[in-house]
């Protein structure tokens, strides 16, 4: 190995269903890139949590493995959680979740975007223009005492939903940083949109006027906002106009699914739950139990999380070797896609998990090795 090669620690949670599958050939897909670029490597260690684990040993998210993700340089996270395994409250076990609140990841960061040339369930030709990022705002909202509902008698049941300042006032500062980094890079301005039920609770209110507050400290930013529901039909209708939208926890797990289906399918949406030092790369979609252990999922929006990880670790660590690395690895992903080049079944073709995640290292491999390699991680 090159003596001045960087080592990145990277804390996996292979998970449950699905996970094992799509977590191994996204790392051979990431080892294989670093070879080919020089100059950085990884050092995974395979983490217990999950349903399984729970099942085993009664922890679904041992306290070591929750230090040991919060020692490494970041997390990647396949799914976990199996409908079959349940706690005797009924509910399952959600370690992907609870590492959110272990590590105050509260920007889950979800990008929703169509290859030029991508076929889509959209049959507008602008379904093509689709490149928007929601933020999910994973800590609070519904999810803030997720574990603490009460079911009064067979009569009645309760949730508490949770906005506080200081997590809102850096929600939106980062997604309006966000909106800057891409108007830079899109050369046009940036919008921010919030996304609440402002006209009926007084959570979203507060949770808007911290909004509006926030959108004064980035007056180069277009911000404005709009309801949950007129935005669910907007993103089926004219989902080619949005930017950045931002919102509470459970209208961003709702959307963000949507979201997936305007790409065509779960197995292409990737994510990214970051936090103020710290971040954790996972797909969008669960473990997919009614397809586990057939070797038939989709691994891109895996190894498009792992991309994500990469550009994040690049910032962090100011090293552009991590950058071109992300590029090259998305442009590679998305020339197969629109090559319909050994894709699997959910985006109609015949591939498996492996023989996808081969195709798309050999299109790594050519780009990497091709003079127009500048230009597509440029
Ligand atoms: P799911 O995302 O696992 O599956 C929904 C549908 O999408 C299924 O038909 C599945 O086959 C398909 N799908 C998902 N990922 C795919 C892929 N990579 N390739 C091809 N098809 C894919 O959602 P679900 O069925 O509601 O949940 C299953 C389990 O996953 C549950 O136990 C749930 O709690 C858990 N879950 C975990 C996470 C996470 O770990 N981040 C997220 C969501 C759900």
């Amino acid at each position: 190995m090159d003596q001045n090669s960087k080592v990145y620690t990277i804390a996996v949670f292979d998970g449950d269903g699905i996970g094992p599958e799509i977590m191994a050939p996204t790392l051979k897909l990431l080892e294989t890139t670093a070879g080919l670029l020089g100059g950085f490597s990884f050092e995974f260690t395979h983490l217990p949590a999950g349903a399984t684990h729970y099942s085993q040993t009664g922890d679904a998210l041992p306290k070591a493995s929750i230090d040991a993700a919060r020692a490494a340089d970041a997390v990647l996270l396949a799914a976990m959680g199996l409908p079959s395994i349940r706690k005797p409250d009924g509910t399952e076990i959600t370690p992907q979740i609870d590492l959110r609140f272990e590590l105050g990841l509260y920007a889950g960061v979800r990008p929703v975007r169509v290859y030029p040339g991508q076929s889509t369930p959209l049959a507008d030709p602008r379904a093509e223009q689709i490149d928007f990022v929601l933020i999910r705002e994973s800590t609070e909202g519904l999810f803030a005492h997720m574990h603490e509902g009460q079911i009064h008698g067979d009569s009645e049941a309760t949730e508490t939903l949770r906005i506080t300042r200081n997590i809102s006032e850096k929600l939106f500062d980062f997604a309006f940083r966000l909106a800057a980094q891409r108007a830079e890079k899109l050369g046009r301005k940036g919008r921010v949109t919030c996304v609440d039920k402002a006209n009926v609770f007084r959570a979203f209110w507060f949770f808007r006027t911290i909004f509006l507050e926030r959108a004064k400290a980035f007056p180069d930013i277009d911000a404005d906002a709009a309801y949950v529901d007129a935005m669910a039909m907007w993103m089926v209708q004219r989902p080619w106009e949005f930017d950045v939208l931002v919102t509470e926890n459970m209208f961003g797990d709702i959307l963000s699914d949507l979201g997936a289906g305007l790409m065509g399918t779960l197995g292409l949406a990737p994510s990214a739950d970051i936090g103020d030092d710290a971040a954790v790369f996972q797909p969008c979609h669960g473990t997919a139990p009614d397809i586990a252990g057939q070797g038939i999922a989709n691994p891109l929006a895996m190894i498009l999380s792992a991309a994500m990880m990469l550009e994040w670790l690049a910032v962090e660590h100011d090293d552009v070797a991590l950058t071109q690395a992300a590029r090259l690895i998305d442009a590679a992903v998305g020339e197969n896609v629109v090559a319909k080049r050994n894709l699997t079944g959910d985006l109609g073709g015949t591939s498996s998990t492996v023989d996808c995640t081969d195709a798309v290292i050999a299109t790594i491999e050519r780009l990497a090795g091709s003079d127009s390699y500048a230009d597509k991680v440029a």
